[in-house]
C-alpha cells in the first residue's frame, strides 16, 4: 500500500490540517488520518500544502499555439476568433496531437490532474493519446457543431455527431462527454438530441453560453429568448450540465442555472484577454484555462473573486474554500469524475503539493496556507503531482522542448 505523509493538507474545510497521512489502495485513497506528527516508515513525505489534484474543466489545447501572438494591438473577441480560425485551419492530426501532448504536459507541471478538452477539431483519438502520454486524466468532450465556423468544425447533422460519439470507447484514465458548441452553432432541436445522447450515456454536457453580448442578441432575434433559456427549453439543463463562461446572463438565466444544479465554468484569464466582460457565476463554480494563453488554475481561482471585488467594491463573495473547491471537486464533478478532486477515503488518489519554501510563500503560517495558496501561489510553486497514487515525473525542460517542437513557427 502506498502512503503519503503531508506536512499540511486541505481536506475540504476552511483551512489546512497538519500531519495528514494518506494511504492509497491502487489508484484510490483508502484512509486519511490527521494529526500524525511524523512520516511513518515507508511513507513518502510531501512538504508544503497538499491539495486534491486540480481540474481544468475547459480547454482547447490547440489554442496554446496562439500564446503571445494575439494579445497586443486592437480588436475584439471577434477579431481574435479570425486569428484562431486561421490557426485551426492549418493543423492536421499530427499537429493537433503534438500540440495537445505538449499542452497537457504543461498542465501537468501546473498541478492539473484532469482536463476537459472541448474538442471541435475532431481529432479525438489524437487528443486521447496526448493525455495518456502526459499522464493526466481526460474527459474528451466531443462538440456538436452544425452552423457557422470553419467547414472542419462542422458535423453533417446532429445524427452524424451522435453516430460518431456513440462508436467511441474510452481507455482507462479517459471518460467521454458531450458538448453543444454554442447556440450559435447548434439549433435548439439539435441541442435537444445532444442532451438526450448525453443523458443516455450518463455523460457530462458542456456548452459555451453567453460569452459575448452579440451572442445574446443574435439568440434573442432568432429564438426570442436568451441562450440559457433556449437551452433550458431544449432539456439541456436536465443533464449534468456546465455553462462555460456564462458572462452575460440575465436574471432568469441565473435562476435557471441555480435551480438546475448546473456548473458554471469561468475562464477569467481568457475572458479578460478577449475583453469578454466579467462574469458573476450562479450555481456551482468550476474553472478552465480555455484558450491556454495562461495555464495556472491558482490565477483562475483568485481572478473570479478579485474580478467581483473590482465590479462590486465588496470583498469576500467567494470564500477561499469555495475557490479551492472550484479548482478541484467541482471541476472533477463537472467533467464526470465525481469521485475525484477531494482527499477522503474512496476518492481518486490525485494530489498536488504546493511548496511553501520558495520566496513567494515562505513564512506562511499553517493556518493560512490555503489562503496563501489561493491568493498568492502560482503554478511555479507546484512541487509534486500524483495521479492515481503514482507521482508524475515533472521535467520542465522536456516540456519546453515538446512545446518548441509542437508550436508552428
Ligand atoms: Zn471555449
Amino acid at each position: 500500500m502506498t502512503a503519503f505523509w503531508c506536512e499540511l493538507a486541505w481536506l475540504g474545510g476552511a483551512g489546512a490540517e497538519a500531519g495528514v497521512l494518506i494511504e492509497c489502495d491502487g489508484e484510490r485513497i483508502a484512509t486519511v488520518r490527521t494529526a500524525v506528527a511524523a512520516a511513518p516508515a515507508g511513507a513518502q513525505r510531501l512538504n508544503g500544502l497538499v491539495l486534491p489534484g486540480l481540474a481544468n474543466a475547459h480547454s482547447h489545447a490547440f489554442q496554446r499555439a496562439l500564446r503571445g501572438r494575439t494579445h497586443g494591438g486592437e480588436g475584439t473577441f471577434w477579431t481574435w476568433r479570425e486569428q484562431m480560425y486561421a490557426l485551426a485551419d492549418g493543423l492536421d492530426e499530427a499537429a493537433v496531437e503534438a500540440l495537445a501532448r505538449a499542452t497537457f504536459a504543461e498542465m501537468a507541471l501546473a498541478g492539473i490532474t484532469l482536463v476537459g478538452e472541448f474538442d471541435y477539431l475532431h481529432h479525438s483519438e489524437a487528443v486521447i493519446r496526448a493525455a495518456q502520454d502526459a499522464g493526466i486524466r481526460l474527459t474528451l468532450i466531443d462538440a456538436c457543431y452544425l452552423h457557422g465556423g470553419l467547414p472542419r468544425f462542422r458535423d453533417a447533422s446532429v445524427e452524424a455527431w451522435a453516430e460518431r460519439v456513440g462508436r467511441r470507447s474510452a481507455p482507462p484514465g479517459v471518460r467521454l462527454g458531450a458538448a453543444i458548441h454554442s447556440i450559435r452553432a447548434v439549433d435548439p432541436e439539435s441541442a435537444r438530441v445532444v442532451a438526450a445522447v448525453a443523458a443516455e450515456h450518463g455523460w457530462p454536457l458542456h456548452a459555451h453560453v453567453s460569452e459575448q453580448p452579440a451572442e445574446n442578441q443574435d439568440c434573442q432575434q432568432r429564438y426570442g429568448d436568451s441562450p440559457t433559456a433556449v437551452l433550458a427549453r431544449a432539456g439541456v439543463l436536465e443533464a449534468l450540465f456546465t455553462a462555460v463562461h456564462a458572462t452575460h446572463l440575465l436574471e432568469h438565466d441565473r435562476a435557471l442555472l441555480e435551480s438546475s444544479g448546473a456548473f458554471c465554468c469561468m475562464c477569467p484569464t481568457t475572458e479578460r484577454d478577449l475583453a469578454d466582460g466579467i462574469g458573476t457565476p450562479p450555481g456551482r463554480l468550476a474553472l478552465g484555462s480555455d484558450s491556454n494563453a495562461v495555464i495556472d488554475l491558482f490565477e483562475e481561482a483568485r481572478a473570479v473573486e478579485l474580478n467581483e471585488r473590482l465590479l462590486t467594491g465588496v470583498r469576500g463573495k467567494h470564500t477561499v474554500a469555495e475557490l479551492a473547491t472550484a479548482a478541484t471537486a467541482n471541476g472533477y464533478a463537472s467533467l464526470g469524475w465525481p469521485e475525484g478532486g477531494r482527499i477522503e477515503p474512496g476518492a481518486l488518489a490525485d494530489l498536488v503539493t504546493v511548496s511553501l519554501d520558495g520566496p513567494r510563500l515562505a513564512g506562511t503560517r499553517p493556518a493560512e496556507a490555503l489562503d496563501a495558496a489561493v491568493f498568492a501561489a502560482t503554478r511555479e510553486d507546484v512541487s509534486s503531482v500524483i495521479v492515481g497514487g503514482r507521482p508524475l515525473n515533472l521535467d520542465p525542460e522536456r516540456v519546453a522542448a515538446q512545446l518548441r517542437e509542437a508550436i508552428p513557427q
